[in-house]
């Protein structure tokens, strides 16, 4: 299933139970990776700090497991959050990431309830309280899922500790339960909140983004497709005309010349009363794939010009270099090209004439002049009996460049 559809769909259904498809589900964790990571890296040197400092509170709350509390908050519980964090930096595991989220919370409950178990204090039980305040340090950063897995043992080690010290019944044990059960549910409530918009806004962005592609592809396809011929798939007229402004802008600006080879194919009607036109229009092709072989110069372009007349734009060409491709295009179509037949001769091959026109463009002159003092040139190459290449003499172009003005 194409991803585009994919998200179609899981937006219709919605993500209630914050899982995705697998495919997009990995997806959504791999895109994420980068901006999850930096959260959590801040959030887990963040906890080693705020934990620490959370020492505070067994002094008040239990002095007796001041030693013990140290020992377990700055030397095991800090280390290994650093720890935790170097490793994930280190290899990007990003779902293991979040378990961790919850390994972490854990710990930090776990050495709370350790530490208020050995304790004989009689604020042991209101010690602890600093669960509930792991809970939403844990939720603010942590996905759903392992949230609500470490919840549901935070609240078992609660109760236990609480039964531990036998003070269900009695004010503070009620407190500490009623307070840690309310964190979790506001919590929870939260966390499972944000991650829903947070799927919700990824599934969007990805729809939108596959919409621009798409739209993108379509206008990419429909340009094509406005400056390409549909039969040979060359260039059509329009690309013609708009290249050789291009060029001859340039060449102008360079002072280089430039040239123009106008292609016509031979007899082609007779080829068409012949074979017919369907084979006409093959042979169109099988020319035009001549061309396209012939001149592959960057910065040059065949195009169909319209009809069975095809055009050839060099630049940088002087008109030496263009009189040899014109010649080359001959001898290539010469041999690819399907017997003619439709000649009294016993099959000759399809033929082209070719007019060449070459010249350094002068300010305030069009293209126009060399296109038409190439055309001359092909009516020339016809008059003097077709397959072969007729190019325009210097007087020539001067000639053409003053039929233009006039
Ligand atoms: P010349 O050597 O003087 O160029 O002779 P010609 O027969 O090639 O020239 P003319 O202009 O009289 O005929 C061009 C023919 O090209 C007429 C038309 O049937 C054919 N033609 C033009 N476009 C197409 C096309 O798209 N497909 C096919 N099969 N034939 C086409
Ligand atoms: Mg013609
Ligand atoms: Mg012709």
């Amino acid at each position: 299933m194409d991803t585009s559809k994919l998200v179609t769909d899981t937006l219709a259904r919605g993500c209630a139970w914050l899982v995705f498809p697998a495919p997009l589900e990995q997806r959504f964790l791999r895109d994420g990776a980068a901006q999850r990571l930096l959260l959590l890296q801040v959030a887990g040197l963040g906890s080693a700090v705020f934990f620490a400092g959370m020492v505070l509170a067994d002094y008040f709350m239990i002095p007796d497991q001041l030693s013990l509390a140290v020992i377990l908050r700055a030397c095991v519980y800090g280390p290994i959050c650093l720890l935790g964090v170097w490793f994930f930096t280190r290899y990007h595991w990003p779902r293991l990431i979040e378990w961790a989220v919850a390994g972490a919370g854990l710990l930090a409950a776990g050495i709370s309830i350790v530490l208020s178990l050995s304790s004989g204090s009689p604020l042991a039980v209101a010690h602890l309280v600093i669960l509930s305040v792991v809970v939403v340090y844990a939720t603010l950063i942590g996905r759903f899922w392992p949230m609500l897995v470490m919840c549901v043992l935070i609240a078992a080690g609660h109760a236990y500790a609480v039964h531990q010290h036998g003070q269900w019944l009695n004010g503070l044990g009620l407190a500490t339960t009623l307070l840690l059960l309310s964190s979790m549910v506001f919590a929870l409530y939260g966390n499972y909140t944000l991650e829903h918009s947070d799927r919700q806004v990824y599934l969007l962005d990805l729809q939108e983004s596959s919409l621009q592609a798409e739209l993108t592809a379509a206008n990419d396809a429909l340009a094509l497709s406005a400056r390409t011929d549909p039969l040979t798939g060359l260039a059509n007229r329009r690309h013609f005309d708009d290249f050789l402004a291009q060029v001859w802008a340039h060449s102008q600006a360079q002072r280089s010349s430039l040239a123009v080879l106008l292609i016509d194919i031979d007899h082609f009607k007779r080829y068409n009363d012949q074979h017919g036109h369907q084979a006409g229009d093959r042979c169109l092709c099988e020319v035009a794939q001549a061309l396209a072989g012939t001149v592959r110069k960057t910065g040059d372009l065949v195009a169909r010009w319209g009809g069975e007349e095809f055009a050839v734009v060099m630049s940088h060409a002087s008109r030496e270099m263009a009189q040899v491709m014109a010649q080359r295009v001959v001898d290539a179509v010469r041999q690819c090209a399907a017997p003619h037949g439709g000649l009294a001769t016993t099959a000759p091959p399809v033929t082209v004439s070719i007019g060449v026109a070459a010249l350094t463009p002068w300010h305030g002159e069009t293209a126009q002049a060399l296109v038409q003092a190439a055309d001359t040139a092909l009516y020339e190459a016809k008059a003097r009996g077709r397959d072969q290449v007729v190019c325009t003499p210097r007087e020539g172009l001067l000639q053409a460049r003053i039929k233009v003005r006039a």
